[in-house]
């Protein structure tokens, strides 16, 4: 099934992104980021609801800035117009286009190679603009989990990158680049056994990740660059992943 061929980072993102629109419309216009069986509505049909809903309050365009949600309309007669009525800044922008264009990009394709339309650093900045929204901010447990599933996007389509970038370089020049990664660590023998040092790159299999970082945790997980295929791991993704594992071996530390 083609199925099988598409990208995790297209179904992370989508799921991101539902999470978060779900939530900026449930804040703004309540109940109608649920469809009639009270499921979530996906995230091409929440950006419609979006659209539409500000669209009869007279805002069209590419980007929709949408105001704070918690800004109640003034009480006619309990304020003096234009004195209490507060300036409210635009909570969040809605990159209305970039979104529609990202989700095109994340659907399936019929007879479509996995590299065939990936995911542009311009749809997960569009992604990641919603997370200034207070409503996002403030939430905890499963919308919370936004900014995590954001940084894997992220760090999915960095993978993507460095095994295309791994596909053009030949079995020598992977040799080449193994050994000359050892010339990145100190020269001075005490200064190496001090260093972070080298660990293996998950998308290359050498030895040739180049640590700037150790996770926050403790348990080893270095971020840094793969001399041979160019993937950077950052700091976000070795502690999410160093938070996992910990979670996951909590009995033998109880
Ligand atoms: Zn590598």
């Amino acid at each position: 099934m083609e199925d099988h061929d598409v990208p995790g980072a297209a179904g992370l993102f989508e799921q991101a992104l539902c999470n978060g629109l779900a939530v900026i419309v449930e804040a703004r216009w309540p109940g109608s980021e649920v469809d009639s069986k009270g499921r979530v509505k996906s995230a091409k049909v929440l950006l419609e609801v979006i659209a539409a809903e500000e669209a009869r309050a007279g805002r069209i365009g590419p980007v929709l800035a949408l105001e704070e949600p918690g800004a109640a309309p003034p009480v006619v007669g309990e304020c003096i117009p234009y004195w209490d009525e507060s300036e409210s800044e635009p909570a969040v922008h809605v990159e209305i286009a970039v979104l529609r264009e990202a989700l095109r990009a994340t659907a399936p394709r019929r007879h479509g190679k996995l590299s065939e339309k990936p995911l542009e650093v311009k749809h997960i900045d569009s992604l990641a603009k919603l997370d200034t929204h207070p409503a996002l901010n403030s939430l905890h447990g499963e919308y919370g989990e936004l900014s995590v599933a954001k940084e894997q996007v992220r760090d999915l389509w960095r993978r993507h990158q460095a095994e295309n970038y791994l596909g053009m370089l030949s079995e020598a020049e992977i040799g080449r680049r193994v050994l000359a990664a050892q010339d990145l660590l100190p020269f001075d023998p005490k200064d190496r056994l001090i260093s972070l040092g080298l660990q293996e790159c998950p998308i290359c299999d050498q030895e040739s990740l180049l640590v700037e970082h150790l996770d926050d945790f403790g348990i080893g997980i270095g971020a840094g660059t793969c001399f041979v295929c160019g993937y950077y791991r950052s700091e976000a993704v070795v502690d999410e992943a160093a938070w996992q594992f910990t979670w996951l071996n909590r009995w033998k530390y109880e």
